[in-house]
């Protein structure tokens, strides 16, 4: 049967490649929860609402629409029917997602869209609360972590790959600070689900992670048509 696949972590640990390759190989929908906060930041900074005003907040998530359109050439996130693909991924959208995402009226609005995605199953979705607030009855569960260096030279590629360059110092001391303020926010810290699996990719590549979590979801699929 097709699952539910949870994969969280901290920043940079590798999920959103991990997630979309996942998807692929399954022939599953990718579900970025992230991806809905930092639409959520756009949104927020274009109407001039403050990222820590929960009324405002709450209001603005009300008369939003988020979407994803999946295609073979990736995920695009739609803000009220724009493409907000590549802004959501600056850095200032970063740190503003971090802060809208610890108001708890955000979350509601997010969870609630987030678990009518999923819902029906055969779904990989990354986050940071999916495997212990959005679908804790899953049995794909899965914790992807790796030392807070490797995770900011990660980030650091990635956006001198898209022409988005940042002297590493900043990006490292960007990693550490969401990685406080995720763990340490009120509402849904980051934190592991005791039966998650823990997978430290310090020292993995990118495909023995992907052939590990495969082969784990396939096995939970085999077993559950045995049943
Ligand atoms: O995963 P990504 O870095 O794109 O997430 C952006 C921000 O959204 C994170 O810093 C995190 O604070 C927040 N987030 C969250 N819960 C999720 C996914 C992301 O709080 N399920």
């Amino acid at each position: 049967m097709k699952q539910i696949v949870a994969i969280d972590g901290p920043s940079g640990a590798g999920k959103s490649t991990l997630a979309r390759e996942l998807a692929k190989r399954l022939g599953y929908q990718h579900l970025d929860t992230g991806a809905m906060y930092r639409a959520v930041a756009v949104a927020a900074r274009r109407a001039g609402v403050g990222l820590d005003d929960s009324r405002g907040l709450n209001r603005l998530c009300k008369n939003i629409e988020i979407r994803f359109e999946h295609s073979s050439g990736g995920n695009r996130v739609l803000l009220n029917g724009e493409d907000v693909s590549r802004i959501i991924r600056t850095p200032e959208m970063s740190s503003a997602s971090s802060a809208v995402s610890a108001v708890s009226e955000v979350r509601l609005h997010m969870v609630r869209l987030q678990r009518k995605l999923g819902r029906g199953g055969g779904v990989v979705a990354e986050g940071r609360d999916i495997g212990t607030v959005v679908f804790p009855d899953t049995r794909a569960k899965f914790y992807l972590d790796a030392s807070v260096e490797e995770r900011a030279r990660r980030r650091w590629l990635e956006l001198k790959k898209k022409g988005m360059a940042e002297p590493f110092d900043r990006v490292l001391a960007d990693i550490e600070k969401r990685d406080r303020d995720d763990s340490t926010r009120v509402d849904s810290p980051l934190r592991r689900a005791e039966d998650a699996i823990y997978v430290d990719s310090t020292s993995m590549g990118p495909e023995e992670v992907l052939n590990l979590i495969c082969r784990v979801v396939k096995d939970l699929e085999g077993g559950d048509e045995n049943n």
